[in-house]
């Protein structure tokens, strides 16, 4: 028995480290952005071109027909809850913040932010989480805000549908994984507006990671709305005629259309 334990103890897998990571230890704490990123490390969610390295090695061919020196699956970040609750607690914060100045801010970090920040800062009503990958972390955004969750979901022809009506004159705030241009967010206002017309949209759109450093949306007829990043992480894009990576020999392979090239990506410039 002792030696199985041991053995529990000392070859502690991935998943385990994942599962250790308790939403208690960041209840008030602001996390930083290169901490997220290391459990995206930690969840096999994230490559970066090593621009460093001698080796070429391999680069991404994403769906759009671009090329990348980085690539994101939010989907293995998010399929922890614990990670979903950090992250869900960590807009909780980021929404306190808004509207109040340096100084309160450090008031506030001292008492734990419990006390009387929705007379700053009113809170949404509703909160939705973009599909398919934010769609549970809007539940958990919900909770945390003391909101209700709307459900948005993909449809088989690919357009996005609000499941839930949101009241007329109620105020929904719209949560994402990943930023790059815009686009999930727009196809979520219009699929809100569509079901539930008088619903007022909050001028924000949390995220967990900014990708296109992006500062705002704007939305004709609606208006802007300002991004919240848990992390700004940029990465690069380019047509196959202009890519860099290409010109100094490095290979473009979808990185998740097998698991080898997910492998090759990563390994392929050590
Ligand atoms: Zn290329």
């Amino acid at each position: 028995m002792g030696k199985s334990f041991e053995h529990f103890q000392y070859n502690l897998t991935a998943e385990s480290k994942i599962f250790a990571i308790a939403p208690d230890d960041y209840h008030n704490s602001v996390i930083l952005p290169e901490v997220i990123l290391e459990w995206f490390e930690l969840c096999d969610a994230i490559w970066r071109y090593d621009y460093d390295s001698p080796k070429p090695g391999y680069h991404a061919l994403l769906k759009s027909g671009l090329h990348s020196d980085g690539f994101l699956l939010a989907p293995e970040v998010l399929k922890y809850h614990n990670l979903r609750r950090i992250i869900a607690r960590q807009f909780f914060l980021r929404w306190a913040e808004i509207g109040i100045s340096e100084d309160e801010k450090k008031q506030w970090a001292s008492i734990g932010f419990s006390r009387d920040w929705e007379k700053v800062n009113p809170k949404p009503d509703y909160v939705a989480g973009i599909p398919k990958a934010a769609k549970e972390l809007g539940r958990n955004t919900a909770e945390s805000l003391y909101a209700n969750f709307v459900r948005l979901e993909k449809k088989e022809d690919g357009l996005m549908e609000l499941i839930d009506k949101i009241p007329a004159g109620k105020t929904c705030l719209i949560v994402e994984d990943i930023c790059t241009k815009g686009t999930g967010f727009r196809e979520a206002v219009s699929a809100i507006k569509k079901k539930s017309p008088n619903a007022i949209l909050m001028p924000y759109e949390f995220v967990i990671v900014n990708r296109g450093g992006l500062k705002e949306i704007e939305i004709e007829d609606i208006g802007y709305f300002q991004i919240v990043a848990l992390v700004e992480h940029r990465i690069n894009e380019w047509s196959a005629d202009e890519c860099p990576l290409c010109k100094r020999g490095s290979i473009s392979i979808k990185p998740k259309a097998i698991p080898e090239n997910w492998e090759l990506i990563k390994n392929g410039q050590k």
